[in-house]
């Protein structure tokens, strides 16, 4: 759905514990039906982030607005969190929990079961709710977590980390889950997540967190074209080529202007960086040589290379 509204806009946001600055101007935005995936090394902030952004810990600068609302009480009304392992009361129904947090949360007791039969149906526990949680699987605890999240249907649902200690099924699951309550239900989803490979087979756009700053924000894609790290016309274009006489290769790839060699395992295959030329032009110049080019093969750069590059080398604790 087009608006000019951010779901989540984040501007400036900073805290600190004691001397420590765990958000340094913190600029985030999240669009309205964004799958967000918010990355970051231990220690980065991504969970203080999120605690301001709900409310639970004051910043101490920083505004937010959640669907252009910027007072603390309207933002919450918008938003449907899960922070952490969700507790509940083990001895009581999936249903019965539910019940329990709309109730808390004041919302209006006459929708209350049509509410919490909807959150319990998307989240695929309908079959199971009137059994006591104590009983429920993890994955189904964490799905119980997000209906919880869910039930007062909010626009944006905040999740820090919903795939913790889950299985590779259940993990899935959450997956299918989030890209549905985006595709189907229209819900801005804001991820946190340790988990490269999983944000970038889900989310729609990424923030990488690293020490209290945003480092890179964009769509995936985006940021795998280096758009958002420093890219561009000079970015560093990288190739793999295996040859039949390296020796030979390694002399006419020094020669060749906007060629590095990144690596050279010594049997033929090297790691090449281009800046400003081409793969066809190290092709070409190898068969003029004749070097036999086996394979050249262009570097596809992942999620983690990206992260691994706006992100220091091990995060603060
Ligand atoms: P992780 O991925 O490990 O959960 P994170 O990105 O969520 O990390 P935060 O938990 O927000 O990071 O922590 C950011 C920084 O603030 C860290 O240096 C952390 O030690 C510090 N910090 C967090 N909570 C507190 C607290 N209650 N008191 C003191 N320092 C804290």
């Amino acid at each position: 759905m087009a608006s000019d509204i951010s779901a989540l806009r984040v501007r400036g946001l900073t805290r600190r514990y004691g001397a420590r600055t765990a958000l340094d101007a913190l600029d985030l935005d999240v669009r309205p039906g964004d799958l967000y995936g918010f990355l970051g090394p231990n220690g980065a902030g991504k969970t203080t982030a999120i605690r301001c952004i709900l409310g639970l810990i004051e910043a101490d600068a920083g505004d937010v607005s959640i669907y252009g609302e910027t007072d603390p009480v309207r933002r919450r009304a918008q938003v449907g969190a899960m922070v952490e392992t969700p507790a509940f009361y083990q001895w009581l129904s999936g249903r019965m929990n539910l019940e329990l947090a709309c109730g808390w949360a004041g919302f209006p007791l006459a929708d209350t079961a049509a509410a919490v039969q909807e959150a319990l149906a998307r989240t695929g526990l309908a079959d199971r709710a009137d059994e006591p949680v104590r009983g429920y699987s993890l994955g189904m605890k964490q799905r119980l977590g997000i209906a919880r999240a869910l039930v007062t249907r909010p626009r944006l649902l905040v999740l820090d980390e919903p795939t913790n200690g889950l299985d590779p099924r259940g993990m899935r699951e959450i997956r299918d889950l989030l890209e549905e309550l985006v595709r189907r239900d229209k819900i801005t989803v804001f991820v946190s997540s340790h988990l490269l490979a999983e944000v970038e087979a889900m989310c729609t756009r990424v923030g990488i967190l690293d020490a209290g700053k945003l480092t890179a924000e964009g769509r995936v894609s985006e940021l795998l074209a280096g758009s958002a790290t420093g890219g561009g016309a000079s970015a560093l274009e990288r190739v793999a080529v295996r040859v039949d006489d390296p020796v030979r290769a390694r002399g006419v790839l020094e020669a060749l202007e906007g060629v590095e060699i990144l690596e050279a395992d010594g049997a033929g295959a090297f790691q090449l960086g281009l800046r400003g030329t081409k793969a066809a032009a190290v092709n070409r110049a190898l068969v003029v040589a004749e070097v036999g080019v086996q394979a050249l093969v262009p570097h596809e750069e992942s999620l983690e290379d990206v992260y691994l590059s706006v992100t220091k080398k091990g995060g603060a604790t």
